[in-house]
């Protein structure tokens, strides 16, 4: 590995004592170590207000490496790289300390200056710290500096736009790197090689030949631990605004002139400019919204999202949002996207449907419902990989069709070493590339898209619950596409 591709640098991970820390960053981080992707020049600093020690943190990580990988090497040399420093990001005086610390760090381990800050914390506290970074100098070095912000970027367009303001008095755009970890996911980047590497596809990819497309991320899942959280944000935030408008600027941007950062966001970003946005008076035309009922999950009973916690008892929050979207340019005018996502679901999936146009005549079959459209499906989670579902004859006698499938699966292929989002992540972060990064005009443009949906049903009290847990959602969300001749497939 050239040193151009290992990157020198001290990540400060905001919040190290919690979740996201303990699941994503350090199993991240290790085997970005272990591949090689970062050289022995690195750092990592871990900030919360527990009073742990370096320590307490280098067991908690050496544990949630153990818990997400199983490594067969000894972590201690790995884990002599973590430094922990008690720290309050609401007090002044802890940055003096954590500059001296970075300082320090930055002359044993040679890291040329180049400074990571992850913030992994309540979204309440980024301005604050981003504005504490600048004004006590930890932006200022020899090298580079680079702010990574987690979801969610505020709770509509207004409040997207403070904390952007906020952040951007003290960081440059370029310097900001919002995740959205979808596009660190394998079969999410590989929609855009799909498309953009096939003419099979590509020539076919317009309203001349795509009926509708379809996005669905299902969970099994209910709120669990995080019910505080997810009643204050619901499924329209926390996966239409981000995760979801992300897939549908990917399936219907056009091919970029060249692949560097700039080319594709401004391809994505004319996408979600064409976003038809609705009247308000529309909103029930187009979208749905569902909350989880009680119900069986595989033979177990389990309860609806107003009993899960005292607070939620009369909530309105939905747990399940359908909607057709249209996208008014030259390519896709007339195709329907239509997009569903929820909790407590039947199955835990996340898959694209590409429904191709039926041709005008077909001999090879004998009733209507014989007949199957071709399908490009293409897999995200869990399974990732594509699925093309052609008609073939039927073996035996005479010429009538079968519906058939053709299947890559890349797990197989990749197995166990198919890098992780955030690994993926990480590394471009540290290595400059913001392609896989959410811009703020997409940030912008999606919540002003989302915001009529919300402010539509924050008028009304919703008929909730309106879906069993278990299910697929609520009916309506069938006849949202029933009533254009289209249901959802379920391959
Ligand atoms: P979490 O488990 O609640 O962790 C929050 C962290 O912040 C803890 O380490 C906490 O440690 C620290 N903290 C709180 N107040 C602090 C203060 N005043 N000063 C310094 N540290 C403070 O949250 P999380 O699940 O890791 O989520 C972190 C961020 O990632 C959030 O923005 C979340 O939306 C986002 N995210 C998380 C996930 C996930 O899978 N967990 C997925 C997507 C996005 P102390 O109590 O020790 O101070």
């Amino acid at each position: 590995m050239s040193n151009e591709l290992q990157p020198k640098v001290v990540i400060v991970i905001f919040g190290a004592t919690g979740d996201l820390a303990k699941r994503k960053l350090f199993p991240s981080i290790y085997r970005l170590y272990q591949s090689g992707k970062i050289s022995k020049n690195f750092a990592v600093v871990g900030l919360a207000r527990r009073p742990w020690t370096d320590e307490v943190l280098r067991e908690n990580v050496t544990k949630s490496i153990n818990e997400a990988i199983s490594p067969e090497e000894d972590l201690e040399e790995f884990t002599s790289h973590f430094y922990y420093q008690p720290f309050d990001v609401t007090d002044e005086s802890s940055y003096n300390g954590l500059h001296m610390l970075i300082n320090d760090l930055e002359g044993t381990y040679q890291t040329e200056g180049n400074r990571v800050f992850y913030l992994a914390m309540a979204p309440d506290f980024f301005g604050t710290i981003a504005n504490k970074l600048k004004e006590y100098g930890l932006k200022e070095s020899a090298g580079w500096s680079r702010l990574v912000i987690e979801k969610p970027f505020g709770r509509d367009l207004e409040s997207a736009k403070v904390l952007n303001k906020e952040l951007r008095a003290a960081f440059d755009e370029q310097q900001i790197y919002r995740i959205d970890h979808y596009l660190g996911k394998e079969m999410v980047q590989n929609i855009e090689v799909i498309r953009f590497a096939n003419g099979i596809f590509e020539h076919l990819w317009n309203n001349r030949f795509i009926s509708n497309i379809q996005i669905t991320s299902s969970e099994t899942l209910g709120v669990e631990e995080r019910a505080r959280y997810y009643d204050h944000s619901g499924a329209a935030r926390d996966m239409v605004q981000n995760h979801i408008l992300q897939m549908v600027a990917l399936l219907a941007m056009e091919p970029p002139i060249s692949l560097t950062t700039e080319e594709i966001r401004s391809e994505k970003i004319k996408v979600l400019r064409a976003l038809r946005n609705m009247d308000p008076e529309q909103v029930g035309d187009f979208f749905v919204r569902g909350q989880y009922d009680s119900g069986d999950m595989k033979g177990e009973a389990v309860q609806g999202y107003r009993d899960e916690a005292e607070e939620l008892a009369t909530s309105n929050t939905e747990t399940f949002v359908a909607g057709k979207l249209l996208i008014d340019n030259y390519r896709f005018a007339g195709v329907p996207i239509y997009i569903r996502t929820g909790k407590r679901m039947a199955e835990k999936s996340t898959k694209i449907v590409i429904e191709f146009k039926d041709i005008p005549m077909n001999l090879y079959f004998k009733k209507d419902n014989d007949r199957h459209p071709n399908l490009l499906i293409i897999n995200i989670q869990p399974n990732e990989g594509i699925t093309l579902c052609l008609n073939a004859k039927k073996s035996g006698n005479g010429a009538l069709s079968e519906p058939i499938q053709l299947a890559y699966n890349h797990n197989a292929v990749s197995g166990i070493n198919t890098p992780e989002a955030y690994e993926k992540l990480l590394y471009d972060c540290m290595v400059g590339d913001a392609t896989n990064f959410t811009h703020w005009d997409e940030v912008a443009l999606s919540w002003e898209f989302v915001d009529t949906i919300l402010d539509v049903w924050s008028k009304n009290t919703a008929d909730f619950p309106n879906y069993k847990s278990g299910s697929m959602g609520p009916d309506a969300a069938d006849e949202l596409l029933a009533k254009d001749g289209f249901h959802w497939w379920s391959i």
